[in-house]
Order: C-alpha cells, then sequence, then structure tokens
C-alpha cells in the first residue's frame, strides 16, 4: 500500500534499517516481531501436521522461516510500489514493514487516474505472482517434505494478502483502484476518494461483524486471536479511510491556499529591544508578528512565540527579541509570490514555526505560522480524508 508522508524531512528511523532500494529506506518496525512470533506459533502445529514425524522444535524452526519469508513477500509487495512510483518520477519516503503488512509512503500524488492505477497494481501484481511461483514450487516439491509445506503455506498466504488488498476501499489497494476509476469517470480525485473511503468504510463494518459471528466455536484462544485480529483491521481501515478523506480534501483545496490568508500584520524591530517593549508596540500597533531588522532595515530574524512565552514576565525588560528570535536562514523566508501546493510543500518541508514574508526587494512583508497553516487546514479538513495501506489481512 501507499501513503503520502506527514512531511519531507529526512524519515525518522521506523525501526530496524534493513537496507535502502533505489535510495528508498526500508524499515521494519518492532511490531513486526509480535506477527512474527504469532506466524510462528500458529504455524509449528500446521507444519506438524503437513510434515508427519517432524519434531516441535524443527516445525518451530520451520514456522519461524515462513514468518521471515511471509515478511519478504511483503516487503517485495511494497517495492512493487515503489518501483512503479520511482518509474514514475514519483519519490518515496520510505517503506516501513509492520504488525498489519506494509506501507510505502509516497512524496506528491500521482498526476492523473493511469498513474494511481499502475501505482496500485503493482503490489498485489508482484504479490499473485510470488503466489504463482510458491504453488508451482509446492506442486513439484516432493511430498510431505519441509519445503512443500512452505512453499504451500507461502502460497496461501501469498494469495489471501493479494485478495485481502484488492478489496475496493481505501486504505488498501484496491481502493486507490476503485478511486482511480472514479476519478477517470468524474474527473475529480476528491470523487474517487469520497467513494472509495466510503466503500472504506463499509469494509470495516463488515470485517469487525465477520470477526464477530465468524469466531471459532469452543476455542477460546482462538476466538479471542480472530476477534483481536478483525477489530485491529477495522480500526485500520476505517481511519485509514478517514484519513485518505482528510489528505484529499485538502490537497483538493491546496490550490487555492494564498499568502493573504496567513499572513499577520507584523512589527519591525531592533535586534537589542526588550521583549516587553517589542510587545507594547506590537499591541499598540495591533501587530502579531515581530521581525528583527537591522540598521538597513532588512530582516534578519523572526521573533519565536513560543520562547517568547517561555521567559517570565518579570525577565522580559532584561530579554532582547534577538536572545528570542530565530535567525532568518533560507528556509524562513517566504517569496510573497509563493501560493498554493508550493507554500504548503515549502512550509511542511522546513517545519519551523514562524516565517517571514518578504518583497522582490528583500523587505519583510510579514510573518506567517505554522500553527495558522494548521488552522486552516482544519477548517478545510472539517469538509472532509489520504493515506492508503496494505493489510496482510490474516497471515493464514
Ligand atoms: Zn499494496
Amino acid at each position: 500500500m501507499v501513503r503520502p508522508p506527514r512531511q519531507d524531512r529526512p524519515p525518522p528511523a521506523a525501526g530496524l534499517l534493513l537496507g535502502r532500494f533505489f535510495g528508498v529506506p526500508v524499515y521494519l518496525s518492532p511490531s513486526w516481531f509480535v506477527i512474527a512470533a504469532i506466524v510462528t506459533f500458529s504455524y509449528t502445529d500446521e507444519v506438524g501436521l503437513l510434515v508427519p514425524g517432524i519434531d516441535r522444535a524443527t516445525a518451530a524452526m520451520v514456522g519461524l522461516g515462513i514468518a521471515v519469508l511471509f515478511a519478504v513477500s511483503l516487503l517485495a509487495h511494497e517495492l512493487g510500489h515503489v518501483a512503479t512510483c520511482l518509474g514514475l518520477g514519483l519519490r518515496v519516503r520510505r517503506v516501513v514493514i509492520f504488525l498489519l503488512g506494509g506501507v510505502s509512503e509516497i512524496e506528491g500524488e500521482p498526476r492523473g487516474p493511469a498513474e494511481e492505477y499502475l501505482v496500485a497494481v503493482a503490489g498485489p501484481l508482484v504479490t499473485l505472482l510470488l503466489a504463482g511461483v510458491f504453488t508451482a514450487g509446492a506442486m513439484t516439491a516432493p511430498g510431505h517434505t519441509i519445503a512443500r509445506a512452505m512453499l504451500t503455506i507461502l502460497a496461501v498466504s501469498n494469495l489471501i494478502v493479494a485478495v485481502f488488498n484488492l478489496l475496493p476501499g481505501l486504505p488498501l489497494d484496491g481502493g486507490q483502484l476503485l478511486r482511480s476509476g472514479v476519478w477517470r469517470l468524474t474527473g475529480s480525485r476528491l470523487a474517487g476518494t469520497r467513494a472509495a473511503a466510503w466503500t472504506g468504510r463499509a469494509l470495516a463494518v463488515l470485517i469487525m461483524v465477520t470477526g464477530m459471528f465468524a469466531v471459532p466455536a469452543g476455542n477460546l484462544v482462538a476466538a479471542t486471536g480472530s476477534l483481536l485480529l478483525a477489530s485491529l483491521l477495522a480500526v485500520f481501515i476505517w481511519v485509514g479511510a478517514g484519513q485518505a478523506l482528510i489528505a484529499a480534501t485538502i490537497s483538493d483545496r491546496l490550490p487555492q491556499l494564498r499568502l493573504a490568508d496567513l499572513i499577520r500584520p507584523s512589527l519591525q524591530v531592533p535586534a537589542d529591544l526588550p521583549i516587553s517593549e517589542a510587545l507594547r508596540r506590537a499591541w499598540q500597533a495591533r501587530a502579531q508578528g515581530l521581525i528583527v531588522v537591522d540598521g538597513t532595515g532588512r530582516p534578519t530574524a523572526v521573533v519565536s512565540e513560543a520562547r517568547v512565552m517561555a521567559v517570565p514576565e518579570q525577565r522580559r525588560p532584561w530579554t532582547s527579541v534577538a536572545e528570542v528570535s530565530h535567525h532568518l536562514r533560507d528556509e524562513l523566508v517566504i517569496p510573497h509570490t509563493l501560493s498554493g501546493p508550493e507554500l504548503f510543500e515549502r512550509m511542511r518541508a522546513s517545519q519551523a514555526m514562524e516565517y517571514v514574508v518578504t518583497d522582490p526587494a528583500g523587505q519583510a512583508i510579514g510573518v506567517v505560522t505554522a500553527n495558522d497553516l494548521a488552522r486552516l487546514m482544519q477548517q478545510w479538513r472539517a469538509a472532509g480524508g489520504g493515506p492508503r495501506h496494505d493489510t496482510t489481512g490474516a497471515p493464514r
């Protein structure tokens, strides 16, 4: 599955770094070890049945081998998405293998329904291919052997993963396929997201209901396990569908983003001015931002609201604005012509709280803050959801 990342910063470690695929970091989340333990445990008995005479310790080792190969299969699925993205020129932030499957975090969005379709279909195609290869292997392997048991279980697991991920609801791959279809028909990605997010939510309810009624009778451990798994999947899909809707709503409105909606009337102050006096002047001028300027009137720093608030009232007459400011490095300066997705990306990438907007002559016009942008997004979100996830369904 594929989802947009939260920011453009170097990705924080999401677990164990397994390696890089064309520069894209691939992580193994600590939560994967939970599913590995469950897979190992639950396949030990099954391997015992498929390979008569195998001792329990060996069966457990085979179970562990299946868990690892299953993770490799999921990774191959994700790399299918990633390779397609890279081929289309879409950047991928990272790949994470976790409790419920894998996720590829894509930066930017597909430029059309065809791209969306190709990125979405690549993962399940890889998984179906693997299911075919494992099936062929299982059919040629001698009966009642460890190799045949492993290949059979892996073939079935991959088939389940492919089918499950093709279910037509976001955040699953099938949801993205549905979105690409509606996008193609209506010309609106948001319409596609709305449709696929609602089918995603319907799927979540269906999985929960199925989990409640299809519990194995008479086996409390299995019943609890299947209910827990159904709940996890249902919540995961429900939340993912909502996030997809929010992300699509925001990206749909991003072209309307204007600096004029965000810019705060600001006051220019010299670096040595005490905070208390700067605040008094700002209040008098009804300014909501403070920009530090040098002797020639050029902006050199922007006052941090958080740092000001951290200075006790009685210290403010003795603390200069320079001490509570951020030096204006390039990423804190926003040209007044910036708007739309470029403006959003600029602010998201630098992750600062305050920015100074400048005119072509380099003079400060005002301050924009990350909080104001977040508030605006919040208003947009009130209207409506982004990410797509892959889940394995059950590993069996
Ligand atoms: Zn996928």
